[in-house]
């Protein structure tokens, strides 16, 4: 296949970007670089079926704009591009809602085109600070739509709405991944996110940041795992939005407590105040991902957060 990947520069666009690679398959991978990073993918440089192409997906992909790129023909879109932690999504709020709108439709008008078939990155966030727990797809949410964190949420239940309408008007082959907290190699060390921060934090002997009390729960999923769940779903015949995370949950206190053991770091912790509509639960149900698609991960938070530290150790070098 030829595949076209959107953030391709990303946390799970590159990791994507690597398994694609590995299942013999070329890549055109694109990013604006909004919030990736060109190290991410700095491994691929000498390698023949991987291109890059430096690109807004607001922009439409087709040859005939000013300075036009059409990926040409393509097999298959992952659409992964978007910022995703909470403070990248606040920085760049009009953005993200931009980048879940035109740039989704951008991409769906590409694999229409083609025939290719079409995974976008959805989220948890889809359900916002649920009222019903684990949550199953049908759950339809309990979503601020004005809150600070609306302009992620409402851009990705946009998006929802946009691929599922590509595959009933026009039979686009279209598939939802309703994508829960993800951590691994390549999380960017200061994009804010709770495992970052944590492990940049422990590492350096810095306090611990709790926001609030520390007992809003997350379910925290390895980046292999994911991006295996991810594509198992590409190659279903699953049209309907499907879970993918690890339902083993966790309060953020007994996160930070997993972070100073995997670290054996004696950071104090410090408690922070709560920011606005934080999702107080969050736990897949991954009844369907298993059914469907005879997934479920494999490597618990101890273990992911050991296979992490190389990772963020040497981000820590390198900024020293
Ligand atoms: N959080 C925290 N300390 C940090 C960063 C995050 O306590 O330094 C909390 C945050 O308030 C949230 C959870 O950890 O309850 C997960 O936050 P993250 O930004 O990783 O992702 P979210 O699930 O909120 O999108």
């Amino acid at each position: 296949m030829r595949v076209l990947i959107t953030g391709a520069a990303g946390f799970l666009g590159s990791h994507l970007t690597d398994r694609m690679l590995a299942e013999g398959h070329a890549v055109i991978g694109i990013d604006n670089f909004a919030t990736g990073a060109a190290e991410n993918l700095a491994h691929l440089a000498h390698e023949p079926r991987f291109e890059f192409r430096e690109w807004d997906i607001c922009v439409p992909m087709n040859a005939g704009t000013k300075n036009g790129f059409d990926p040409g023909t393509i097999d298959y879109v992952f659409n992964m591009a978007s910022p995703a932690s909470p403070p990248e999504y606040l920085r760049l709020a009009i953005e993200t809602l931009e980048v879940g709108s035109t740039g989704t439709r951008n991409a769906l008008d590409v694999a229409e085109r083609y025939s290719a078939g079409f995974l976008h990155a959805s989220t948890s966030e889809c359900y916002g600070d649920p009222l019903e727990h684990p949550q199953r797809e049908e759950y339809w949410g309990h979503v601020n739509p004005i809150g600070p964190r609306s302009v992620y949420d409402e851009s990705k239940r946009f998006s929802e709405a946009l691929v599922m309408a590509y595959h009933r008007s026009r039979g686009v082959n279209t598939h939802l991944a309703r994508i829960f907290n993800t951590y691994g190699p390549r999380l960017h060390p200061s994009d804010g996110r709770v495992i970052s921060n944590f492990l940049m934090q422990a590492l350096r002997g810095d306090p611990l940041t709790i926001y609030g009390d520390g007992s809003q729960t997350r379910s925290f999923c390895y980046v292999d795992d994911l991006i295996d769940g991810l594509v198992r779903l590409a190659h279903s015949g699953e049209h309907l939005p499907v879970n993918i995370g690890n339902p083993g949950e966790f309060t953020i206190l007994e996160c930070a407590q997993a972070v100073l053991e995997v670290t054996g770091s004696k950071s104090a912790l410090k408690f922070e105040p709560l920011p606005v509509d934080d999702p107080t639960r969050r736990c897949p149900d991954i009844t369907k991902a298993r059914t469907l698609l005879g997934w479920e991960p494999r490597i618990p938070l101890e273990e992911g957060l050991a296979r992490s530290l190389d990772y963020f150790k040497s981000k820590l070098e390198a900024a020293a």
